[in-house]
């Protein structure tokens, strides 16, 4: 009775994509997470993700993304939820800045990666970045990248959107029940539950910061956990000015700060802007949750008044939020070298959301063991045991 073709473990961003499209092609599967997504346990929440077509932490993420802004069009027309907003995004850098976001070279591969996939962008220099976006103090040496067709996806309604679709479809969802384990055999993979045992053909774990603690050998040296912190300020005065309308998402390699920081325009009243830490690595066992207000004072004093005019030090909402991240700060969408049947879908380190609607397609092709559409080499597990 508890038989299925697939059964996903975890439904945020990656496991509800899977879902709706294996649900989609008429796939039996079966959707479990211990939680009730969207929920704000993990990695995939916030109100907002940044999207942008030219991937400065590889070319080869390209097509994902590209992909991926045409299902959440199409899921939009569908279901008439906002999903994606293309509101542009403006990279800032300079030749001394001391941070890169995510790998080194940062701006300059987002630039090639532009060239290599035609994203047709602007290089603007620290004058045309004032007369455009007045909103940002520029310093004299720092240049910027600005790309028309990038933005912010809302990870919360599109998780939503999946989840609602994929249950149409007749997926079967469990939520608020938790997976203690799994054994693959030649017949399956047996999945057990804090509430019942499933089998299935095939098993995609899709867990997030759950995983190393999943998967269990040497995930957790793989895959480690960093706490960050997002923060809403309100602004000053005149709020259209940092409406999507007159302002982009941002990423900006600090001149003088080992860490960059990334914004987005005020929706609902509040400008969310962070940066990222990995000093300390953490377990979402032992996570706090809660933001002091120390940690705020901290973010407006060093990362928002010197950079951004007019928005006030009030804070209006402040969340914490969890990467998962691998050595290389790729993404790893691969079988266990132990067993064929189970798929492990890591996409996170920092940078996973923009891509996850098409991740869920390619999940759904290696589950069917059809071809994927688009390149998974990059992706391998063995690239970290060369
Ligand atoms: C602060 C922050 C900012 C980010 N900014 C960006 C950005 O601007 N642009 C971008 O593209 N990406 C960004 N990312 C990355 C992106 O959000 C992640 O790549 C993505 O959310 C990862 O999704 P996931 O499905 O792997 O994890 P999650 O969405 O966390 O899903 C994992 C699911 O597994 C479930 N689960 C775990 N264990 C079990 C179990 N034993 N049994 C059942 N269910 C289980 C959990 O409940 C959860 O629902 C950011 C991430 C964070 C944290």
């Amino acid at each position: 009775m508890n038989r299925h073709d697939v059964i996903i473990i975890g439904l945020g961003a990656m496991g509800s994509a899977a879902l709706y499209q294996l649900a989609k092609r008429g796939v039996r599967v079966l959707g479990i997470d211990r939680f009730a997504p969207p929920h704000e346990q993990g990695s995939s929440h916030g109100d907002t993700r940044i999207t942008r077509l030219a991937i400065g932490e590889g070319a080869h993420y390209t097509p994902l993304v590209k992909r991926s802004h045409d299902i959440w069009r199409q899921i939009e027309r569908e279901t008439g939820a906002d999903l994606l907003t293309q509101c542009g995004e403006l990279i800032i850098s300079s030749k001394s800045r001391k941070s890169s976001v995510h790998v080194e070279g940062f701006f300059q591969n987002t630039v090639d990666a532009a060239h290599t996939h035609g994203v047709v962008h602007e290089l603007l220099e620290a004058s045309q970045i004032r007369t455009r976006y007045p909103q940002f103090n520029i310093r004299d040496d720092e240049f910027g990248y600005f790309e028309a067709e990038a933005g912010f996806v809302r990870p919360e309604a599109c998780i939503d959107a999946q989840l609602s679709l994929a249950k149409t479809l007749g997926a079967e969802l469990r939520t608020c029940e938790t997976v203690l384990g799994f054994e693959p055999n030649a017949n399956g993979v047996t999945v057990k539950t804090d509430q019942g045992v499933y089998q299935a053909d095939r098993l995609i774990v899709a867990a997030g910061a759950w995983l190393p603690k999943l998967l269990g050998g040497d995930f957790d040296k793989l895959l480690k956990i960093y706490r960050q912190v997002l923060s809403w300020f309100a602004i000053d005065g005149d709020v259209a000015a940092y409406e999507p309308e007159r302002f982009p998402v941002f990423i900006w390699e600090l001149p003088d700060s080992l860490q960059a920081i990334y914004g987005f325009p005020a929706i609902d009243g509040g400008l969310k802007v962070a940066t990222e830490q990995y000093a300390a690595t953490t377990s979402p066992e032992l996570v706090d949750r809660s933001v002091s207000m120390h940690e705020i004072d901290h973010m407006h004093r060093n990362y928002v008044a010197p950079f951004l005019k007019g928005v006030t030090s009030i804070c209006v909402k402040a969340k914490a939020c969890l990467y998962t991240v691998t050595p290389d700060a790729g993404f790893i969408l691969d079988t266990l070298p132990s067993s064929e049947r189970v798929i492990v879908a890591s996409c996170c380190s920092g940078h996973g959301f923009k891509h996850s609607a098409a991740i869920g397609e390619v999940l759904a092709d290696k589950a069917e063991n059809r071809t994927a559409s688009l390149d998974l080499s990059p992706f391998r597990l063995a690239r970290f045991s060369a």
